[in-house]
């Protein structure tokens, strides 16, 4: 259980990297990222982790490094922390106009190069490509994950077509449509979030988590700033049933880092992990706490969310192999739906590809995984949610990452 100082060291600058993350994001700061980049890429590059670490712990040191030594890498640094503040590309454009192309032309040779840095920075490595890397550091095989998404999307796509239709979506009008979708019961958040942790009997942790909803912010997202003792969800407004389920979605990744027992590397969850959970406690939630109409359109949404997100991990997955035809790639892709597409440049403001490449289809396995393990306790425990709780934080997150999760979901459920 003996947790070293590297390992706290490297924490502690992880937890910084977030904070500034989140001040950046939350409180529109100008934090500069690159030294603390330089501070983790430092220190992962020193260490003779042959002499640190064995079996697991190497094994999962190895696993994070792999990432963390391109992600961290002072020219990869630089051009992503260039591409996540706009305002680097926005000078003179007039944002009342609608910009978005021109700000997309201007982004996109920064992308390009982006992309060919992270490839060849995975090469250096030994892999194949970028996508080869990520897949190894989270223990999954790519062949297998992309089987699996092309699995979900034609199970899917019937469905999500009916819904398209009668939301009118377009590509372009998706994510204000749906979040105007429905009304909702009660527009307190703190309604939503204590409804899910008084359920899982987890009402203690309710005080280790500071929310901030931001109007013109990001969607949701979480932040490790300081676990488990304090965890930062930023969101939008909770408005409608599209925003409480991401409200809750973002609970869970909190439930994560604070039910996580583990100090060191251990406590540092693998991305698809993290999310696989988040969608579990995202589904309970929307079980447990929405009313029958807004369930409905919370689970449509979600439906939606997964085949939209399924058809960017296709094309994310083309753009890796051959990036300067990028434009082609995403009209084609786009019109896996038939509706309205947008401009072929906007492909560049979809924001994981330069914050969180090859990520999107966490979520899908997410949806996948969560369905499985909500039968399999449905099954044992029925309505007995402290049960389903217990069994959730002991056997997935209280040890951490000690065990991949595929080995965890494979020892429970099959
Ligand atoms: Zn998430």
């Amino acid at each position: 259980m003996e947790v070293t100082d590297f390992e706290k060291k490297l924490i502690g600058l992880i937890n910084r990297q977030q904070l500034l993350q989140w001040e950046n994001y939350a409180l529109d700061k100008n934090n500069d990222l690159n030294k603390i980049n330089q501070e983790i890429y430092s220190l992962i590059k020193e260490i003779n982790y042959n002499k640190l670490f064995n079996k697991r712990k190497r094994e999962v040191f190895i696993n994070l490094s792999k990432r963390l030594r391109v992600e961290n890498d002072p020219e990869i640094a630089r051009l992503r922390n260039k591409l996540d503040n706009k305002d680097n590309y926005k000078k003179d454009l007039d944002f009342k106009a609608n910009n978005q192309v021109k700000l997309a032309k201007r982004m996109r040779n920064d992308l390009i190069e982006l992309l060919y840095l992270r490839n060849y920075k995975a090469q250096k490595q030994g892999f194949k490509s970028y996508p080869d890397l990520i897949f190894s550091a989270e223990e999954l095989s790519k062949e297998t994950i992309i089987k699996e998404v092309k699995s979900y999307l034609n199970k899917n796509l019937k469905s999500a077509k009916e819904i398209i239709k009668e939301y009118n979506l377009t590509w372009g009008n998706w994510f204000t449509k749906l979040g105007e979708q429905g009304s909702l019961d009660s527009s307190d958040p703190n309604y939503y979030i204590k409804c899910l942790f008084h359920s899982l009997d987890l009402d203690n942790i309710y005080h280790n988590i500071n929310f901030k909803y931001k109007k013109d912010g990001i969607s949701g997202m979480t932040f490790r700033t300081s676990p488990p003792e304090e965890i930062r969800i930023l969101l939008k407004p909770v408005t409608s049933p599209m925003r409480s389920r991401v409200l809750l979605h973002e609970c869970g990744h909190a439930i994560n880092y604070i039910k996580n027992h583990r100090q060191g590397l251990y406590s540092l969850l693998t991305t698809s992990f993290d999310e696989i959970m988040a969608v579990l406690f995202e589904k309970i939630g929307i079980n447990l706490c929405l009313t029958e109409e807004e369930r409905e359109i919370a689970l449509q949404v979600s439906l939606l969310e997964n085949v939209r997100c399924s058809i960017s991990f296709l094309f994310e997955m083309e753009l890796w192999k051959d990036p300067e035809n990028a434009e082609e790639k995403f009209i084609r892709h786009q019109k896996i739906l038939p509706i309205i597409t947008q401009k072929k440049e906007l492909w560049v403001l979809d924001s994981f590809r330069y914050i969180d490449p090859v990520y999107i289809h966490n979520y899908v396995l997410g949806d996948i995984y969560a369905k499985k393990i909500i039968n399999y306790l449905n099954d044992r425990y029925n309505d007995d949610y402290k049960k389903w709780s217990n069994i959730i934080i002991d056997h997935f997150l209280k040890d951490g990452l000690n065990k991949s999760f595929m080995d965890k979901y494979v020892e429970l459920v099959k």
